[in-house]
């Protein structure tokens, strides 16, 4: 493979939503690679267990990961291992940079490379990922009915997803900072009607305790007046923002106030030629099939787009025939 071949579509990011793409684009013969520097799968990787995929009443992170770059490669997609380090818009082509100072060329790009939830930074948080901490209700809620859990966050998120966790849980205490919620006076009215939820303002957690059977507390500490108190918990859910990975977003590619891509419905940006999908896309929730779905949305759209530009190249006369 020659370091500046031309494809039609380089999708970069290998989560649900870029495999998705490749079997798309595959299926619409497009010329397809998909760079992905870590497993292929993404963060799906990290969940022990998903409840929510379609078709599949339970199945693990991994082997759901593995499910989808196995059905990909079935259809002959090219997955290169690789970190790429700058996207460069072009009006002939775009132009895909990678660490060794390489690069390749594409018609259409689709940018897959997702997000992190934000951390807390506090023992046990990052032990306990998957085992009694989780920043994902929808995905890990199941695990907690009729039990006791903690909500970290004031926001619409955290807010949200208490309300979720209200539905299945015995008791949900809410953990904020301030005196004050930052979600949606709507929400904050919910809140405060759902009786299964208790807010612990100006508290912060401090760890996260675990012995072999799980999580069985959380560590607080009030921010008036830096008393400290043990509070018994099941599990714990962290939701104080989410850090979307833009930072291979070309200038002049719109982003809202949150660092995430702006598209149209068909996943397109305003820089032409330009997909983003998944996570790193401005959308209403973040989950496996939603992200697998912009994947079809963007290859489909991003196949109409290669195919008009093949053709047009292909009916514009030599500049000799037309002196
Ligand atoms: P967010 O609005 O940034 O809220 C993060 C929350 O976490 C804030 O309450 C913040 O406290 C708290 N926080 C941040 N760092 C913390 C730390 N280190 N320790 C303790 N608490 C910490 O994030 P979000 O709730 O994920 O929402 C992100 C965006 O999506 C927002 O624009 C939101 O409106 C939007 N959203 C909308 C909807 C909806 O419309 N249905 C649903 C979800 C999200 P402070 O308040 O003290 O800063």
């Amino acid at each position: 493979m020659s370091e500046s071949e031309m494809y039609d579509l380089i999708i970069v990011g290998g989560g649900p939503g870029g495999l998705s793409a490749g079997i798309y684009a595959m299926r619409a013969a497009l010329k397809t690679i998909l760079i992905e520097m870590g497993a292929p799968g993404g963060q799906v990787n990290n969940s022990d267990s998903v409840e929510n995929w379609p078709g599949d009443e339970h199945i693990g992170g991994a082997e759901l990961a593995m499910k989808f770059s196995l059905h990909a490669q079935s259809y002959g997609l090219e997955i290169r291992s690789d970190e790429v380090v700058g996207l460069e818009p072009g009006l002939d082509f775009h132009t895909v940079h990678f660490s060794d100072g390489s690069a390749l060329r594409s018609h259409a790009i689709i940018l897959a490379t997702g997000g992190n939830p934000r951390k807390l930074g506090i023992p046990g948080e990052d032990e306990l990922y998957g085992k009694g901490v989780s920043y994902c209700a929808v995905c890990d809620g199941f695990f907690f009915r009729d039990k006791t859990v903690v909500v970290i966050g004031g926001g619409d998120t955290a807010a949200e997803e208490s309300l979720y966790l209200a539905k299945l849980a015995k008791q949900v205490y809410m953990i904020h900072r301030r005196d004050a919620l930052r979600a949606s006076m709507l929400l904050q009215q919910r809140i405060q009607d759902e009786c299964k939820i208790e807010v612990l303002w100006d508290t912060v957690p401090s760890a996260i305790n675990a012995d072999e059977n799980g999580v069985y507390s959380v560590g607080l500490k009030s921010t008036k007046d830096g008393e400290e108190r043990e509070l018994e918990v099941d599990g714990t859910f962290i939701f104080i923002g989410f850090d979307p990975n833009n930072q291979l977003v070309p200038a002049g590619t719109r982003m809202n106030a949150d660092g995430n891509v702006v598209t149209d419905e068909k996943c397109e940006t305003n820089t032409t030629g330009l997909y983003v999908i998944g996570d790193l896309r401005e959308k209403y929730a973040r989950q496996i099939v939603l992200s697998a779905a912009d994947g079809c949305t963007a290859a489909l759209a991003a196949a109409h787009y290669v195919e008009t530009r093949k053709s047009t190249e292909a009916c514009e006369l030599p500049a000799e025939l037309l002196s």
